[in-house]
């Protein structure tokens, strides 16, 4: 590519001959990128020389994005070593983390270097199903029931139409719910590593003309809000989405002292009040300090849809002062994760994900998606021990002054 070759580019969107989502026809994705940029750094007097220096070559991001201009850059850190003992999880990590959220690495590795002095962090993934719920018209209720009872009698031939579109995916289950003359079919699906999210959506569109030619169901869209995809819903937050995945500690409580500069009881009480009070007084979905942080600063560096960052919030967080020490857990109910797939392979995520040890598929497939939302889930139990115990002992805006901000 040559800058002439991208200005003559440009020049001919701007005289109407092509338009700006037509580059990629006439020249290789890289050009295409700098004509964009050309036209736009004219057309708005801007400087795009950071935008237009990436790393990777375009074309192998043609999956990933569309009228590409350039790569936006956030910083990227790590936080670890993190003993990890999961279901798939195990022995220590590198957690990369990217943000532009000053003093955030730092807390999480207060977090988790306090975890790792106790000796680590449990994990489990205790159920795992990407939904996925169409919904249908009918002419009334007894329409909807008919329909209801068909669904639940013939689980098998809708696995066989949504299978047949996948080799990983499995069919869990179908769950049917009614209002008035709208039928919503839940899909969940064992999406081994990937996220899932367009497998699941391939997958029931088989299933759905299936139902379609076998009841007097018309669909109306194939996402009917109940999966729920992005947005904040209760129905994840009880149900699961992706993986629901918890980890605890116990920390002896002189450790608690020594580390993190508070008290058990100290913490206990902060999170009760803020945690549990104040999430309920507040009508949250979440009941935890900023698990979000851990989770979004994860999926940025490892390639997870941003989006649903939304769904990785639904978190409890529990602390309990024991006769042995303090006890914390964070439970993570909707964690929707991949280690292949959707932004999984382009170059800097695909790296980050191998510096925690768990790129591509796992073996058994799902295990490495598995030991993924096992690692996020410890290193969102080291975010908020980190900042329970910064509010307890009132150190907040003192540590955030202390980073210059
Ligand atoms: P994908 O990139 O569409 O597909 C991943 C594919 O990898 C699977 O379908 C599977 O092929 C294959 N695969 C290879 N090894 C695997 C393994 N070990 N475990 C599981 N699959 C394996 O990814 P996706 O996870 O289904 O979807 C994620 C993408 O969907 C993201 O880009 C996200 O932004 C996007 N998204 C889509 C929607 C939507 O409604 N369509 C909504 C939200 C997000 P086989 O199926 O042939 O086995």
């Amino acid at each position: 590519m040559t800058d002439s070759d991208a200005a003559a580019l440009a020049e001919r969107v701007r005289e109407g001959e092509l338009r700006l989502y037509e580059l990629e026809d006439h020249a290789d994705a890289d050009t295409a990128a700098a004509a964009r940029r050309h036209l736009l750094a004219e057309e708005t007097g801007t400087d795009l020389s950071a935008v237009g220096d990436y790393t990777f070559d375009a074309a192998d991001a043609e999956s990933n994005i569309e009228n590409m201009i350039g790569a936006a850059q956030v910083p990227m850190g790590v936080v670890g070593p993190l003993p990890v003992d999961g279901g798939a999880a195990e022995g220590e990590h590198h957690l990369p983390l990217a943000t532009s959220e000053g003093a955030l690495l730092a807390s999480v590795n207060r977090g988790v270097s306090t975890i790792r002095n106790a000796g680590g962090a449990t994990a489990r993934v205790l159920k795992s199903g990407m939904t996925r719920a169409p919904v249908f018209r009918v002419e009334d209720v007894a329409e909807a029931g008919e329909v209801s009872a068909w669904v639940r009698e013939h689980a098998d031939t809708l696995a066989d139409a949504a299978e047949s579109t996948t080799s990983h995916g499995e069919l869990q289950g179908v769950t049917p719910y009614v209002v008035g003359d709208s039928v919503f079919l839940r899909f969940s699906y064992d999406t081994k590593d990937a996220m899932g999210m367009n497998m699941a959506t391939i997958a029931t569109e088989a299933a759905c003309e299936v139902v379609e030619s076998e009841t007097p169901a018309d669909l109306v869209a194939l996402s009917g809000n109940l999966c729920s995809d992005k947005k904040p819903a209760a129905i994840n937050a009880v149900e699961g989405r992706g993986r629901t995945v918890a980890a605890d500690v116990l920390i002896p409580h002189e450790q608690v002292e020594e580390r993190l500069d508070t008290t058990s009881d100290a913490i206990v009480e902060a999170n009760t009040r803020k945690n549990l009070v104040g999430s309920a007084k507040a009508g949250a979905l979440g009941f935890n300090a900023h698990a979000a942080n851990v989770v979004a600063a994860a999926f940025l560096a490892l390639g997870q849809d941003m989006a649903q960052v939304v769904e990785g919030s639904n978190a409890i967080t529990t602390v309990d002062a024991r006769e042995d020490g303090l006890y914390a857990s964070v439970t993570i109910a909707s964690l929707e994760v991949g280690t292949v797939g959707g932004g999984t392979g382009l170059p800097t995520q695909s790296e980050a994900l191998d510096v925690l040890g768990y790129g591509g598929g796992g073996d058994p497939a799902g295990t490495n998606a598995d030991a993924l939302a096992e690692v996020i889930a410890a290193g969102a139990l080291a975010g908020e021990l980190s900042l329970l115990a910064a509010l307890s002992s009132r150190h907040l805006s003192s540590a955030h002054a202390d980073l210059g901000r």
